[in-house]
């Protein structure tokens, strides 16, 4: 009599255990989807980054084993269920390094791209000279022009077309009140003929910064800004930077 309570009770507590265990197989297999949709957004950040993929390689196998159905609803036992938990966590710990190192990589392309000249150098203007081959506007003679002319009123703001630290802001011959900006990644811009300079030198400056005011001082025939981008010290055209 006692026995067979006694394996009445066993055969409970087995029943019992047994619903825990599927109800955790359950959980780690939507675990497990989880991070396969994680998987998929690391790989998709990893193309639109541009990034090697071999070092941020998304696609290792996913952990072998699971729960196996034999037919009557029973599924995985304990010690299946522990391996299983383990490699996840492996997998888990794995992506997380490998996100955060994503993340570093595409900020450090983020902030890269801050200090590459983009945009005008006005917020209104016209462009009334361009780069190249043209009559010197004193003496009528051929000249290389090593900027573009933006032309707009008298006092209006000249900003930074990229970060930078000022290397020049004041006179220079020709240039009159000159504002120099070195960007790295040998980029230096220059904005000339300004009425009046807003920065010193050794300033950090953000794009879009006012650095000077519109003027027409040097050798210059009205209000306007000459812009120049040079590249490894020589002037690039900077239209490729301007845009529309
Ligand atoms: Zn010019």
């Amino acid at each position: 009599m006692r026995t067979s309570s006694g394996s009445k009770q066993l055969a409970d507590l087995k029943q019992q255990l047994q619903l825990r265990v599927d109800a955790m197989a359950m959980r780690l297999g939507a675990m497990n989807a989880h991070v396969i949709r994680l998987d998929a957004l690391g790989r998709r950040l990893t193309e639109m980054a541009d990034i090697d993929s071999r070092e941020f390689n998304f696609d290792v196998a996913p952990p072998s084993g699971g729960p196996e159905n034999d037919g009557e609803g029973v599924s995985a036992g304990i010690p299946d269920l522990t391996q299983m938990l383990a490699q996840l966590e492996q997998r888990v710990n794995l992506r997380d390094s490998q996100l955060a190192a994503l993340e570093n990589v595409i900020l450090a392309q983020e902030l890269k791209e801050d200090i590459h000249p983009e945009g005008r150098p006005v917020a209104r203007g016209f462009i009334s000279s361009y780069f190249g081959e043209r009559a010197d506007p004193f003496d009528g003679r051929e000249a290389f022009h090593k900027g573009v002319d933006f032309a707009g009123a008298m006092g209006d703001k000249v900003v930074a077309v990229a970060e930078g630290v000022v290397t020049w802001a004041g006179e220079r011959s020709g240039f009159g009140k000159l504002v120099e900006i070195s960007h790295g990644d040998g980029y230096v811009t220059r904005y000339a003929h300004n009425q009046r300079t807003l920065v010193a030198v050794g300033q950090m400056v953000k794009r879009g910064e006012s650095v000077a005011l519109m003027g027409s001082t040097g050798r210059s025939t009205g209000p306007h800004v000459h812009f120049e981008v040079l590249r490894n010290g020589r002037q690039v055209n900077p239209l490729s930077f301007i845009g529309h």
